[in-house]
């Protein structure tokens, strides 16, 4: 099994190719084409499985292949500059600055513009860094919580959701701030969550927030 025949483009195979990436990883093999098809997916993945790449690399090209059609038929490569398009949600700042670093490596050899926010910093710069206008934010979700009561952030445009270490969203307490985060959100969106464990709690949180989605355990 190679990246190519998983049917990504060639800026993220040259992408995985500096990343020193050979073969893709099983959950790569099964998550990459499910996310391309556009479908929600559950999966169930630990840390250290090649998780982050299983969900950013798919995601990426799906924001790059509207992109261009944008800039085809508008000749605007942005035409909502200030609208986010897509969020990963995850449980710690740490997590949250790791999978924001994987996004910008994944992402060097196209235009999209990404960062990481999460409470314990201050605000402002977060602000005025969404103010200039992000494709991709990677939040944990009381940070996301007090940026969207300050009208710093738009869902209007967002495409694609990722609920990254679900469960562990769950074990910090985070359910009230996640289905706060479900009600701001546009009603047609791609929802992908990943979780290391596949408990009833997650499978509840899944039924609530997933349409039909591909299931992935490996
Ligand atoms: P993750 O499970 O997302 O935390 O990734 C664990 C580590 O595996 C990271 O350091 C990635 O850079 C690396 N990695 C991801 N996919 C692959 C792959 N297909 N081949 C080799 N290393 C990979």
């Amino acid at each position: 099994m190679t990246f190519g025949s998983l049917g990504l483009c060639d800026e993220l195979l040259h992408t995985v190719v500096e990343q020193g990436y050979t073969t893709p990883s099983p959950i790569q093999i099964e998550a990459i084409p499910a996310v391309l098809s556009q479908r929600d997916v559950i999966a169930v993945a630990h840390t250290g499985t090649g998780k982050t790449a299983s969900f950013t690399l798919p995601m990426l090209q799906l924001l790059a292949a509207k992109f261009i059609q944008n800039d085809v038929i508008k000749s605007s490569p942005s035409p909502h500059p200030q609208c986010l398009r897509a969020l990963i949600i995850t449980p710690t700042r740490e997590l949250a600055a790791q999978v924001a670093l994987s996004v910008q490596h994944y992402s060097r050899h196209m235009n999209i513009r990404s960062a990481a926010v999460f409470g314990g910093v201050r605000i402002e710069p977060q602000v005025l860094q969404l103010q200039a206008g992000l494709d991709v934010l990677v939040a944990t979700p009381g940070r996301l919580v007090d940026l969207y009561d300050q009208q710093a952030v738009n869902f209007e445009q967002l495409e694609i959701l990722v609920l990254d270490e679900a469960d562990r969203m769950l074990d910090l307490g985070f359910i009230d701030n996640i289905r706060h985060i479900q009600t701001l959100l546009p009603n047609k969106l791609q929802t992908l969550m990943f979780s290391a464990t596949f408990s009833k709690e997650i499978k509840s949180l899944a039924k609530g927030m997933l349409n039909n989605p591909i299931s992935i355990e490996v």
